[in-house]
């Protein structure tokens, strides 16, 4: 079938850099973009720091406001999908309206996991994952209040952070028994608590809550240990789930994510998917649904190369950042595993790389206020270059080093 109408469900990240490479890549077709929230497309990973922390009004767009009229694209922001079919190549949306379509892209995104017991509809006790939500946050939050936050992940460190300069009295209850283990494995993990700690934050490991106490408002956090937390506001991060309903009832296979191939494709010829709603294959072995604004962008490029008839393959590699306590950190690849893990410069001195090695690959790595070592870390990682564990220790080496490829003998005529 050729193309002829594309539908992008979702105006995150995914949807939008699917736009603009659909555009760029020289499709001059219908192009609609469906997205819930009624603003234009902005950057959510100025969330839970510049935002929340009042250094920005507002997040930056993901593209200029003209951007999308000049490229022609049909903007409905404020408008829900509600359903695929299949059959007919149709999206329905919640105003009754129905979108013919030759390609569908769902970018959907993820929603804040919420945990099933009572109390989490009391006011002062939020999730965050839009604009909406961190106003809510902000709005009672003075020096001195006392934020209780449920779970140390991503959302949660970066959140005590900027809580924490604001003056706020900060709280982080992590059920596991380190804070950010999923993304950085428990030794930066542990580093990273010690820094948080050291700017005034309360951490409570092997503590999940058991419950929101308040009336009218919040007024304590109760921990599964029993401790009572004193709190005005609360916030729950405790994970993500992958937005698949529409998928599920048009009967596109799921797990956690929606399963799709190496260039985002599902079983149905010409559904796609990209974003934190993908199940997406690994360089690693193995799919699942990444939850990183880079591997949404890459993906999304995928797909539009897809779409318009360029297969690229392109198995992912989990990038990311984040900001904790002042420190910048960049990950690569999962940390978390088997293998070899190596040290340059000092994580102590709070400049420096922990990588993993599998064999004689670098797997992954996280630098820790280390932008430009972190480039070459990349470079050593997508690479699948070869080193020894002596070699990547190797400080008299520098990375641009051992990342370039051996040189070849030159040949004598
Ligand atoms: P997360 O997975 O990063 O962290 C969740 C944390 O909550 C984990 O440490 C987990 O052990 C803990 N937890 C789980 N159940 C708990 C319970 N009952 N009580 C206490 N702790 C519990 O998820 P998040 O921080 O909620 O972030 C949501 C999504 O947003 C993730 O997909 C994340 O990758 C993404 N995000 C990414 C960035 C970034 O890349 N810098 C920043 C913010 C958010």
């Amino acid at each position: 079938m050729g193309i002829s109408d594309v539908v992008i469900i979702g105006s995150g990240v995914a949807g939008v850099s699917a736009a603009q490479s659909l555009r760029s890549e020289g499709y001059e077709g219908r192009l609609l973009l469906v997205g819930k929230e009624n603003v234009l497309p902005y950057d959510r990973t100025s969330l839970s720091k510049a935002v929340l922390g009042g250094d920005l009004a507002d997040p930056p767009p993901l593209l200029p406001a003209g951007w999308y009229e000049d490229e022609q694209i049909e903007t409905l922001f404020g408008r829900r999908a509600t359903r695929i079919d299949l059959t007919s190549r149709e999206v329905l949306l919640d105003d009754g309206k129905s979108l013919k379509a030759s390609r569908v892209l769902i970018a959907t995104g993820s929603s804040p996991r919420v945990p099933s017991f009572p109390g989490t509809d009391i006011l002062g006790v939020e999730t965050l994952r839009t604009l909406e939500d961190v106003q809510r946050l902000r709005q009672d939050w003075e020096p001195g209040k006392r934020l209780v936050i449920m779970g140390g992940g991503l959302i949660g460190c970066e959140v005590a952070t900027t809580a924490r300069k604001l003056g706020l009295e900060v709280t982080v209850l992590e059920a596991s028994d380190e804070l950010l283990e999923r993304v950085m494995g428990r030794r930066i993990g542990s580093w990273c608590r010690a820094r948080l700690q050291e700017i005034g934050i309360t951490v409570a490991l092997r503590t999940g809550v058991a419950g929101f106490e308040g009336k009218d408002r919040l007024n304590a956090v109760i921990g599964t240990d029993g401790r009572r937390f004193p709190a005005d506001s609360a916030l729950i991060c405790i994970g993500a789930e992958p937005d698949v309903q529409i998928a599920r009832q048009a009967g596109l296979a799921c797990d956690r994510g929606i399963s799709v191939n190496d260039s985002g494709e599902t079983a149905s010829a010409g559904v796609f998917a990209a974003g934190d709603v993908a199940s997406w294959p690994l360089l690693a072995g193995g799919q699942r649904s990444l939850e990183t604004y880079i591997n949404s962008q890459k993906q999304a490029t995928a797909v539009a190369s897809a779409m318009l008839g360029n297969i690229v393959h392109a198995p992912q590699i989990p990038v990311s950042w984040s900001e904790i306590a002042g420190h910048r950190m960049q990950m690569i690849g999962d940390i978390a595993g088997a293998g070899e893990y190596v040290t340059r410069g000092s994580l102590e001195d709070g400049a420096g790389q922990l990588f993993r090695l599998s064999g004689q690959c670098v797997v992954a790595a996280i630098s820790v206020s280390a932008p430009r070592d972190f480039a070459m870390a990349v470079r050593l990682v997508e690479s699948g270059v070869e080193l020894t564990p002596g070699q990547l220790g190797d400080m008299n080496v520098t990375l641009r080093q051992l990342a370039r490829p051996a040189q070849q003998p030159e040949q004598v005529a």
